[in-house]
């Protein structure tokens, strides 16, 4: 829940920038002029304002982008970022036995991201796998007799 939760806040910061970004174009770039007594509409005649349009848009997608990648890479549990990537499998064997994969962990050891490294569209998906709790199980091996 949490983890879904600081999604949604992302995309609403997100929302309220580029909102204000609107906003900006809007004020900022001035009405077009009335051409032979119709006023056209901005958007496909005047220059600047699809030039504006066209770069928010293109700033909106990277910012989405950069949103859903930051998530991606993000625990399920306590929201840090994944890391110490370790690369498993073979580019030899990458068809059908031994696809490279690579795997993303939480510093505080609350699960292990599992995705592929080569995009192919017969490969599994990215797999989240939960851990137990590490501390508890280094405590009972401290606990064993020896
Ligand atoms: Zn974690």
């Amino acid at each position: 829940m949490k983890y879904w939760g600081f999604l949604l806040a992302k995309l609403l910061a997100a929302y309220a920038v580029l909102r204000l970004l609107w906003f900006l174009i809007e004020t900022l770039l001035p009405e077009p002029e009335i051409f032979l007594y119709t006023h056209l509409p901005r958007f496909p005649n005047d220059l600047p304002w699809t030039a504006a349009i066209l770069f928010f848009w293109l700033f909106s997608l990277g910012l989405l982008a950069l949103i859903v990648w930051d998530q991606r890479t993000r625990c399920r549990t306590c929201l840090r970022r994944l890391r110490m990537p370790v690369e498993s499998g073979s580019w030899s064997r990458a068809t059908l036995f031994a696809p490279p994969r690579k795997s993303l962990i939480c510093p505080y050891g609350h699960g292990t991201l599992d995705e592929p490294v080569a995009h192919v569209s017969a490969q599994p998906p990215s797999e989240w796998h939960p851990h137990g709790d590490i501390w508890k199980e280094l405590e009972t091996l401290d606990r064993k007799p020896r």
